[in-house]
C-alpha cells in the first residue's frame, strides 16, 4: 500500500486547480498521469526578463519587458491576417500582432489609452518594432505577475508555456516534506539539498547554467531515481532467486521443427544466445536475462525458440511489444511458422475490442492460444493465462521494471527474456540492470549487404531527390525521416507534414504515405500499410519508426536535420533499412554549421554499423557533455537520470543498494522505512511486494 503521505502526488492530474480534464490528457502525454509526474518535468529552457528598456533601446530577438501606452485596434478584415494593436512609449512606436486574435479579449486585455507592461520576444517587422504574441501583459499595478527569471518546460501541443507552468506550480505545492531516505554523510560530502528542496530549485533555475544534468539538485534527483532502480532491481532479482522458478527443458520437437519451416539457419550468436537461454530455463532458478542485439541482428527467432521451449513444457509463452506496430507485426512474423506446429497464437492489443476480445481472453486463459502477442494490454488484470511459463519483452526500454514484474506476475515464477536494440556500453551492463544476466548477439544474419551511410549538407536537397527519383525507378522504397524530437513540438510536425506535400508534389500523392505520433492507431495502421504493401513507396514519418519496423524492400532512408538526433538514435533508425537483398542508402542531411561533436556523430554513423561500438561512442561524446534538447538516456524508464552523465551515480547508487540491502534486507530499520517511501516515489511498487515487511 502506498502511504499516506505520497496520495496527492499519485492524484490524477484533473485534480489540479485550473487542469480540466482536456489539459490533464494532453498532459499526460507529455509527463505522466499523476501529479508526481509533473513534479519530474524538468524546465529546459530559463528566459530572463528583467531586461526593461525603452522601445527606442529595446533589440530585436531579445526577449524585453517593456511599458507601453496602448494606441490603436487595428482588426483586419481577412481572418488570416494578423490583429495589429499600436502601441509607443515616448522613444518610439512598437506593434503587437496577434494570430486570430480575438477582437473582444484583446479589447479587454488591452484597453486603448492605457499602459501597459508586456514581455516577450522583439522583432522588427518592415523596419518597425513589434512584438508577436507577447508572453505576458499586465497593467502597471500587476507587474510583480511577470517573472523576472521564467522556466521553460518542455511543451506539449494544445497546452500553452502559462497553463503548463501553472499545473506544475501545483503539483509542486503539493510536494510534501519526505523524510530523508540518503546516508547523511554521503548528501553532506555531495553538498546535496534534501529532497524537497532540491525539487524546488530544479525548477527555479536562475540562469541556463542551472539547467544541466550537473548541477547539484538535478545529481540528487537524478540520484534518488538510480537509487530507487538499484534497490528495485537487487530487491527483484534477489527474490527471484530466493522464490526460485521451474525446470524448463522441452524434448525439442516443436524447435526442431521450427528450424525446418525456417527459410535460413541460425547465426553463431543466436545459437551461444540459445543456449545460454535454454540453459537458464532448464535450471530450477528463475530466468532473468537481457538480450541485446542490434537492430537486424534477429532477436525475434530466439525468442521464438524460447517460446516454443516453454509449450513443449506444456506451458504459454508471451511476447510483449512497445507498440501496436510492433505486436502485429510480431504476430504476421510467427502466428504462419507456429500454425505450421499445429499451434495457436493470439495477439492482443489495446484496440481489441467486444467479441473478439473476448474469445482472445477466453484462448489466453483455457490454454488454448500457445503463444501470446501483444502490446502492454497484456498486463491487465483481465488477462490470465493457463499457465504462463515465458515472458519475452521486446524493446524493453520502453517499459519500466515495474511492468516488466506485472507480467511476470501473470504466472508462478515464470521466466522472464527482456530483449533490448539498444546496447548498453559494457562498462554500464551491470549497473544499469543490476544483476541480470545478459547475452548479446554480436554477429548479423549473413548475407547482408552492409549500408552505405553519406552525409550530405542539406542545401544539396535538390540534388537528393534526384538521386531518389532513379532509386525510385529501380523499385527501392524510401523513408524520409523528419525529426519530431519530442512528440510535442508542433513546428517539427509542421516540417513533416511539408515535407509530404513537397514529396507529394514531386511524386504524386499516391507514393507518398505520411505517418507521425499524433495519428491514430487506426490512421497510423492505414498509412503504413499504404507503404508497405503499396502503392505508397516512399513514407514520410517522424521518429515512431524508430522502433521495430521490419519492410526488408525499404533500402533508402533520408534523415533530415540529422545533427538533432542522438547517436544512438540515429543508429536505431538506419536499422530499418538494409533487410533485404539490395544494397542500401543512409542518407544524412545536416545543417551548415554544427558542433564538433555533432559532426563527430556523424562521422562514427558512416563508419561504423556495430551497434556496441556506436553505444560506447555515444556514451563517450554525450559524457564529454553536449545534450542534446531531447532526452537521451537510451534507458527511457530514468525520467531524471541520464546514464551517460550520471554514470558515477549510478555506480554509486548500485553500491549503495547493495550495502543498504545487505544491513537491512527487507528495509524495515529507520532509513529502510524512509527508502520504502522512495520506491513508491519513482513507482517501483512492485518491488515492495518482495519485501517483507516489519
Ligand atoms: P531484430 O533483432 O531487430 O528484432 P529481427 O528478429 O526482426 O531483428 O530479424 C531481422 C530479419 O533477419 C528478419 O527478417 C529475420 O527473418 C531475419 N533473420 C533472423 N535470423 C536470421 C538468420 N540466422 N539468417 C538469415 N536471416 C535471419
Ligand atoms: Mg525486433
Amino acid at each position: 500500500m502506498r502511504p499516506e503521505i505520497l496520495f496527492p502526488l499519485f492524484a490524477t492530474l484533473n485534480s489540479l486547480k485550473g487542469v480540466g480534464p482536456r489539459i490533464a490528457l494532453l498532459l499526460e502525454k507529455a509527463a505522466g498521469a499523476h501529479v508526481v509526474d509533473l513534479l519530474w518535468h524538468l524546465p529546459r529552457e530559463v528566459i530572463d526578463r528583467r531586461d526593461r528598456p525603452s522601445v527606442a533601446d529595446a533589440q530585436p530577438g531579445k526577449i524585453v519587458t517593456l511599458q507601453v501606452h496602448v494606441g490603436k485596434h487595428e482588426a483586419p478584415s481577412d481572418k488570416r491576417r494578423p490583429y495589429r494593436i499600436h502601441c509607443s512609449d515616448v522613444t518610439g512606436p512598437l506593434i503587437l500582432t496577434f494570430f486570430r486574435g480575438d477582437k473582444k479579449y484583446l479589447e479587454q486585455i488591452l484597453p486603448q489609452g492605457e499602459e501597459r507592461l508586456i514581455s516577450g520576444r522583439l522583432d522588427l517587422y518592415l523596419g518597425i518594432k513589434q512584438m508577436a504574441h507577447p508572453d505576458h501583459i499586465q497593467p502597471l499595478d500587476k507587474a510583480d505577475e511577470i517573472p523576472d527569471i521564467e522556466p521553460v518546460y518542455p511543451l506539449t501541443a494544445g497546452i500553452t508555456p502559462k497553463v503548463l507552468s501553472k499545473a506544475i506550480a501545483a503539483a509542486l505545492s503539493r510536494a510534501p516534506d519526505l523524510p530523508e531516505w540518503l546516508n547523511a554523510e554521503h548528501r553532506k560530502r555531495e553538498g546535496w539539498l534534501p529532497w524537497r528542496d532540491a525539487l524546488m530549485q530544479a525548477h527555479m533555475p536562475g540562469n541556463s547554467g542551472d539547467l544541466s544534468p550537473l548541477t547539484k539538485m538535478r545529481q540528487r534527483l537524478a540520484y534518488d531515481e538510480l537509487l530507487a532502480n538499484q534497490l528495485a532491481l537487487t530487491v527483484v532479482r534477489r527474490n527471484a532467486k530466493r522464490q526460485g522458478g521451474q525446470s524448463l527443458k522441452g524434448d525439442g520437437t516443436l524447435r526442431e521443427a521450427a528450424r525446418k519451416a525456417l527459410p535460413f539457419t541460425l547465426t553463431l550468436s543466436q545459437e551461444t544466445a540459445l543456449s545460454e537461454i535454454f540453459a537458464d530455463m532448464e535450471s530450477p532458478q528463475r530466468m532473468l536475462r537481457l538480450l541485446q542485439g542490434d537492430v537486424g541482428s534477429g532477436k525475434t527467432v530466439v525468442a521464438l525458440m524460447a517460446m516454443l521451449n516453454a509449450v513443449e513444457c506444456g506451458g504459454q509463452a508471451a511476447l510483449m511489444a512497445p507498440t501496436e506496430i510492433l505486436a502485429r507485426q510480431h504476430f504476421e512474423t510467427i502466428a504462419p511458422i507456429v500454425a505450421k506446429l499445429g499451434l495457436k497464437c493470439v495477439v492482443l492489443t489495446g484496440r481489441d475490442k467486444g467479441a473478439a476480445r473476448k474469445e482472445i481472453l477466453a484462448a489466453i486463459a483455457e490454454g488454448r492460444a500457445a503463444l501470446a502477442i501483444g502490446t502492454h494490454a497484456l498486463f491487465q488484470e483481465e488477462v490470465t493465462f493457463r499457465d504462463l511459463k515465458l515472458a519475452v519483452i521486446d524493446e524493453q526500454h520502453r517499459f519500466g521494471v515495474h511492468q516488466r514484474l506485472t507480467l511476470g506476475g501473470k504466472g508462478i515464477r515464470t521466466d522472464m527474456l527482456v530483449m533490448t536494440a539498444t546496447p548498453i556500453p559494457r562498462t554500464l551492463t551491470m549497473t544499469a540492470y543490476g544483476d541480470l544476466d545478459s547475452s548479446r548477439l554480436t554477429d548479423k544474419p549473413p548475407g547482408r549487404i552492409p549500408i552505405k551511410t553519406v552525409v550530405i549538407a542539406n542545401n544539396r536537397l535538390p540534388d537528393v531527390v534526384d538521386g531518389l527519383r532513379r532509386k525510385l525507378a529501380e523499385g527501392a522504397k524510401v523513408y524520409w525521416v523528419c525529426p519530431l524530437v519530442e512528440e510535442s513540438e508542433t513546428s517539427d510536425l509542421a516540417n513533416a507534414e511539408g515535407r509530404y506535400a513537397d514529396l507529394c508534389h514531386s511524386f504524386g500523392e499516391t507514393r507518398v504515405s505520411l505517418v507521425h505520433g499524433r495519428m491514430k492507431g487506426k490512421e497510423k495502421d492505414a498509412a503504413m500499410a499504404r507503404f508497405i504493401e503499396g502503392p505508397a513507396d516512399i513514407l514520410v514519418a517522424t521518429t515512431v519508426i524508430e522502433v521495430g519496423v521490419n519492410v526488408p524492400a525499404a533500402s533508402v532512408m533520408i534523415i533530415e536535420q540529422a545533427e538533432r538526433f542522438g547517436l544512438a538514435q540515429l543508429h536505431q533508425l538506419r536499422g530499418r533499412i538494409g533487410r533485404g537483398a539490395d544494397a542500401s542508402t543512409c542518407i544524412l542531411l545536416r545543417a551548415e554549421h554544427m558542433t564538433e561533436t555533432a559532426k563527430e556523430r556523424l562521422r562514427t554513423l558512416s563508419e561504423t554499423d556495430d551497434g556496441f561500438v556506436i553505444a560506447e561512442k555515444d556514451l563517450e561524446l554525450r559524457g564529454a557533455g553536449e545534450i542534446l534538447g531531447t532526452k537521451q538516456s537510451g534507458l527511457p524508464e530514468f525520467r531524471l537520470a541520464d546514464i551517460a552523465l550520471h554514470g558515477d551515480l549510478m555506480r554509486i547508487a548500485h553500491d549503495d543498494a547493495r550495502l543498504i540491502l545487505e544491513t537491512d534486507p527487507d528495509l524495515n530499520g529507520p532509513r529502510g522505512k524512509n527508502l520504502r517511501l522512495l520506491l513508491y516515489l519513482f513507482e517501483r511498487d512492485a518491488a515492495i511486494g518482495n519485501l517483507k515487511s516489519g
